[in-house]
């Protein structure tokens, strides 16, 4: 069976912003991350953006109607394969996936397997590029010029506000008290993957591709 929808898990900073970019570019699939849709509400400054601002500010999770809402405004699925990035974060979420979204259209879970505790690093060193969207950290994947996105060339690299080393330990904690539920409804039915998070990014990249 072929999987035509891929659905990321993994603790912020696990990597599945950098493996989606790639499936994106490599495998015509299309990204779709429930914190990016949120983050472009904020920025419209509209009231809501501005209640959901503080919600992901104290890295606590946004209201699951608020979400999906979003995310179903968004997506078509009758013309694309998707990445889900970011959703679902509870078992609820996974439920509302597949009853309402997917509907039985086939899809493969993905679990990005990292020990939490090497995050906090990752994450305080994590830029992004405001125009593009492109990721980079300061210690393992610099861009060539400081400062300055390499795939775009914008000078927007910048540090989201709820990567402040406060805020990340939150954000650790509710993944980890949320997500235990989901990655057994999806083992259970025989939909998750496994992927070693550590390793580099070509090889998770491989391990990803040789099951779409
Ligand atoms: P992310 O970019 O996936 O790390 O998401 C950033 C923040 O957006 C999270 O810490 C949550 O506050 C919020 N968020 C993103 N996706 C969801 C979701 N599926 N359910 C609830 N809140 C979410």
């Amino acid at each position: 069976m072929s999987n035509k929808h891929l659905i990321f898990i993994g603790a912020p900073g696990s990597g599945k912003g950098t493996q989606a970019t790639k499936l994106v570019q490599e495998a015509s699939f299309k990204h779709i991350s429930t914190g990016d849709l949120l983050r472009s509400e904020i920025a419209k400054g509209s009231d809501l953006g501005k209640e959901v601002k503080q919600v992901i500010d104290a890295g606590q999770l946004v209201s699951d109607d608020l979400v999906i809402r979003l995310l179903q405004a968004n997506i078509n699925l009758a013309s694309s394969s998707y990445i889900f990035d970011g959703y679902p974060r509870n078992l609820a979420q996974a439920k509302t996936l597949d009853e309402n979204v997917l509907k039985g259209a086939p899809s493969l879970a993905v679990y990005f397997e990292i020990n939490t505790g090497k995050l906090v690093e990752r994450l305080t060193n994590r830029r992004t590029c405001k125009d593009c969207g492109s990721i980079y950290n300061l210690v393992s994947k610099k861009p060539k010029i400081m400062g300055v996105c390499d795939q775009c060339g914008g000078k927007n690299l910048v540090q989201r506000d709820d990567d402040k080393e406060e805020v990340i330990k939150n954000r650790l904690s509710v993944f980890e008290s949320t997500i235990s539920p989901v990655l057994s409804y999806y083992q259970d039915l025989g939909r998750l993957m496994r992927v070693d998070a550590e390793k580099s990014v070509d090889e998770i990249f491989n391990q990803i591709s040789s099951k779409v």
